[in-house]
């Protein structure tokens, strides 16, 4: 049969890491806690009253979810202008990500991003037919400013992404260096969107400030979140984003209707209502990336600083023989971003006794 696939997707295969079931399950920067017993009832409870009402569509603007949202993050990053108008949420921040590029993206425009990063950003661009441009980050994998400002200058991007912490580096954004990127995007012709994604926020060291303090005064900024990391609820899928009004509205144009299931929002409200036991393992989680960092450094290997629930290290002659050889010891990492690196998720602190114990068998 003849298929009238889009040419640029011919021989494509879907994006995604193995799911494997092994002992330690460090390749897609999962939280390893599940949620606690009283969590889990209090979901399935939300869940079960929710489910008396699913033969009506659900709330389309997902109002009260978007309350609880902006209660959630003005008190984690300490801002307390956010509105429930200036949040949006879909299914996962994938979908977040997919939104911005309907609305923003699109034919003749361009999406531009530092690599090495999150290797979705190239997929939604290719799907909303944006062009994807992606320069180098520096060395030590952090941006480097200037080059960033003249690139936005010269190549007019309607959309800048740059994940903060970044994914798979762990390196994060300073304040002056978002505002530096916005001040650029604030004088492309047409306008650019700068999206700041903090997938990983919770997980940064004390004292590193959430882009989102600086939204008030930059209304084409936007800050992505996500409840699949610091929550544990990656299974969820609830990603979310805060910006000015004018990019939400933009957003409630593209968005399918009833994209937010009742289910999805019932589970999610139910999530942040409990979002203290839910994070609870994240000072553990911090703790145990550090030690891993140090342990990594002290066997020689160069890790970026980290303010993820992961670590980047390298160099390793045959990553992919040392991925196979963590395996068949039942750990499972990253093989991502320039050859010679690997990047492995923080689990417990079994897990990470684990991948110790194997990474120096393997590399003996
Ligand atoms: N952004 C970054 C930087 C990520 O690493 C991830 C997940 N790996 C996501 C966004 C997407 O997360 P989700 O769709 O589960 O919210």
């Amino acid at each position: 049969m003849t298929l009238p696939l889009r040419p640029e997707l011919k021989g494509l295969s879907p994006y995604g890491a193995p799911q494997e079931e092994v002992a330690a399950r460090l390749n897609v920067n999962e939280n390893p806690y599940s949620p606690p017993p009283a969590v889990v009832d209090a979901i399935a409870n939300a869940v079960h009253k929710a489910a008396r009402g699913l033969n009506r569509y659900p709330d389309r603007d997902f109002m009260a979810l978007r309350v609880d949202l902006a209660r959630y993050l003005g008190a984690e990053s300490h801002v307390d202008f956010l509105e429930p108008h200036n949040i949006w949420a879909a299914n996962g921040s994938n979908e977040v990500m997919l939104h911005l590029h309907q609305a923003f993206g699109g034919p003749g425009r361009i999406t531009l991003t530092f690599s090495p990063t999150y290797s979705m950003y190239p997929e939604y661009a290719r799907d909303t037919l944006t062009e994807y441009l992606s320069l180098p980050r520096r060395e030590d994998f952090h941006l480097d400013i200037d080059l960033s400002v003249a690139a936005i200058r010269e190549h007019k991007p309607t959309l800048v992404i740059v994940a903060s912490p970044n994914n798979p580096s762990g390196t994060a954004l300073a304040l002056d260096d978002v505002k530096a990127l916005a001040a650029a995007c604030a004088e492309v012709p047409g306008g650019s969107v700068l999206v700041v994604d903090e997938a990983y926020a919770e997980f940064r060291r004390r004292g590193v400030p959430s882009a989102a303090s600086l939204l008030p005064e930059t209304p084409h900024l936007v800050v992505t979140r996500t409840m699949s990391k610091a929550f544990g609820l990656a299974g969820g899928r609830l990603g979310y984003l805060a910006a000015s009004r004018e990019v939400v509205n933009a957003l409630t144009v593209v968005r399918l209707p009833y994209h937010l299931s009742s289910i999805t929002q019932a589970a999610a409200r139910a999530a942040l209502a409990h979002h203290l036991e839910l994070q609870a393992q994240v000072d553990e989680i911090r703790a145990e990336r550090d030690d891993t960092v140090d342990w990594l450094r002290a066997q020689g290997y160069t890790v970026p600083e980290t303010d993820a629930n992961f670590a980047y290290f390298g160099p390793l002659k045959d990553r992919d023989a040392v991925f196979r050889g963590l395996l068949d010891r039942g750990v499972l990492i990253r093989v991502v971003g320039p050859e010679g690196w690997m990047r492995v998720t923080i689990g417990t602190a079994r897990e990470m006794a684990m991948f110790r114990n194997a990474l120096l068998e393997v590399t003996s």
